[in-house]
């Protein structure tokens, strides 16, 4: 099995060296960027193709943490429910906030094409699919996102959620035809690529020591370089660190790993026959075949950083519980290659994105949904600082909350394995109501095939007597047992 890593202390830096670029003389640029992930290199292709001069300086290399190892599911939204974003900024700003997710949906999409990013490999269609037999609530949500939020989407039956993946761990689902997936990892090198194409100039191995944003022309220093710019752009994520360690502290990292399995062959086609990105809504379990006959899955998390070759049996086994046909015969479902990346958790669940001070751009906290999320942040920056574009106050309530520090980490990690423990409880008493269901039915078949055999109707449909109900007899009354039967003082 191969591994990948992003934690700090094992980290397996898979980039071709010679394809690095360490920047090691002094720059004047427009705008500089810290950090060449998913964020910092929209901004940086976005910016670069507004005519401004661009430095994006990367402490290890691009991709090098989440952003290239995610599973390239895109759809419209953020980590927050509509519903608790609604409570917190009312329907309008969230109906602003949702069209600015899916614009960043339609941003990446409108990169991920084969001619501009080679192998990005882009499909059609997501489910979100429930742990719980919550159809009231989806119908409601159905109708709040396609009429409210002009967002496409199809309720699925149990059936036919069962009928694409054939487990009796999910309910109901929302399929979203307009969401999409793609290459995780060439999506990253291919915006860097096309950065690049535009002007960007990216420098790897170039971590950023400190920043001074107090004046007009703001001061960034790295090991071996000098900057001056009038724009800083921070997208380091939770590995910012020192250029503004208060802001660092403002996420709770968590650190996400996933897995994909050897070639199952037919079997895998058997038990689930959507080609689509599936996703649970308590956002444990993440989905999809690749390679025609391969399954990626995403599932475990901490709040501290593992290697990813740790969760291998965890996610086999999460599959056969799951898909529990996929490992009969076999057994264990070997995984071939495991990956995982830390993600920056905001407290109020929404990204940081915005303007800390004159210059000074902020661009984080996208969660477990940043694809498009961190698009959106990019268009937004680039607009705002080269148009004076301002949606991006549309952020302002999400203020930066301290997350707590290292225990706030464990409270995280307690919290996350509390909350998981819930859904998976709310999941097996919505089984357990399910079969209950089924035998009740079956039950009341069985009696009134009994009943028909019989010639006799059902108790509950017999017709009362000619007459009328008949008269209530009262019962009578038991003696009351003796005081001291009571113990004593009754
Ligand atoms: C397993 C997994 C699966 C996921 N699947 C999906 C998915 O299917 N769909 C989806 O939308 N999202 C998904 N995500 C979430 C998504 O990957 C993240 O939200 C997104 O990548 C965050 O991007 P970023 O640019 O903010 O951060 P990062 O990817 O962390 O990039 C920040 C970069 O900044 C650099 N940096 C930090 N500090 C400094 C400094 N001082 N100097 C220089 N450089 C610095 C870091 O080295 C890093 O490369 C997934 C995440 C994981 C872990």
């Amino acid at each position: 099995m191969s591994e990948t890593s992003t934690s700090a202390t094992n980290q397996a830096d898979a980039a071709p060296l010679r394809e690095r670029m360490r920047l090691s003389f002094d720059l004047d640029v427009d705008i500089c960027i810290v950090g060449a992930g998913l964020a910092g290199l929209t901004v940086a292709l976005e910016t670069a193709r507004l005519g401004a001069s661009v430095a994006v300086l990367e402490g290890r290399h691009v991709g090098w943490n989440a952003s290239g190892h995610q599973l390239g599911t895109v759809m419209p939204g953020f980590g927050l429910p509509v519903g608790e974003l609604i409570e917190r900024v009312g329907f309008e700003d969230t109906r602003e906030l949702w069209s600015l997710s899916r614009e960043g949906a339609e941003f990446v999409r409108s990169l991920a094409k084969e001619e501009l990013i080679p192998g990005i490999g882009l499909s059609e269609g997501a489910l979100e699919v429930s742990n719980v037999d919550a159809g009231d609530q989806l119908i409601s949500r159905l109708q709040m996102l396609s009429e409210d939020f002009e967002t496409e989407v199809e309720g699925w039956q149990v059936d036919r959620v069962r009928d694409q993946l054939k487990t009796d761990r999910y309910f109901h689902g929302v399929y979203y035809p307009k969401a999409f997936q793609i290459d995780g990892s060439k999506y990253v090198h291919g915006l860097a690529a096309l950065a690049r194409r535009a002007g960007a100039r990216i420098f790897e191995d170039t971590p950023v020591v400190s920043i001074d944003s107090s004046g007009i022309r703001k001061r960034i220093v790295t090991p071996t370089a000098r900057l001056r710019a009038t724009h800083i752009v921070l997208a380091g994520n939770i590995h910012l660190g020192a250029p503004l360690r208060r802001l660092s502290d403002t996420l709770l990292p968590v650190w996400r790993y996933a897995g994909v399995t050897v070639p199952l062959g037919g079997r895998l086609a058997e038990v689930i026959a959507f080609r689509g990105s599936v996703s649970d809504t308590d956002g444990i379990d993440h989905f999809r075949i690749v390679d025609g006959d391969r399954l990626m899955w995403a599932s475990p998390e901490t709040t501290w950083p593992m290697r990813p070759q740790h969760f291998a049996g965890a996610i086999s086994r999460r599959i056969r519980t799951v898909f529990p046909r996929l490992g009969r015969g076999v057994g264990q479902i070997e995984i071939a290659e495991m990956w995982g990346g830390a993600i920056g958790q905001t407290v109020h669940g929404m990204p940081q994105i915005g303007q800390l001070r004159k210059g000074l751009w902020v661009a984080s906290g996208f969660g477990r949904q940043g694809l498009n999320t961190s698009a959106m942040a990019g268009q937004l920056i680039a607009r705002s600082i080269l148009w004076g574009d301002e949606r991006w106050r549309l952020f302002s309530p999400f203020e930066l909350v301290w997350a707590g520090g290292p225990i706030g980490r464990v409270a995280g990690q307690i919290v996350g394995l509390w909350g998981r423990g819930s859904s998976a409880a709310a999941g097996v008493l919505a089984r357990h109501r399910e079969r209950a269901r089924a035998k009740e039915r079956i039950r009341e078949a069985r009696l009134a095939e009994a009943n028909r055999q019989a010639g006799t109707r059902p108790a509950m449909q017999r017709r009362p007597p000619p007459g009328g109900v008949p008269p209530h007899r009262p019962r009578p009354m038991r003696r009351p047992p003796p005081a001291a039967d009571l113990g004593e003082g009754a």
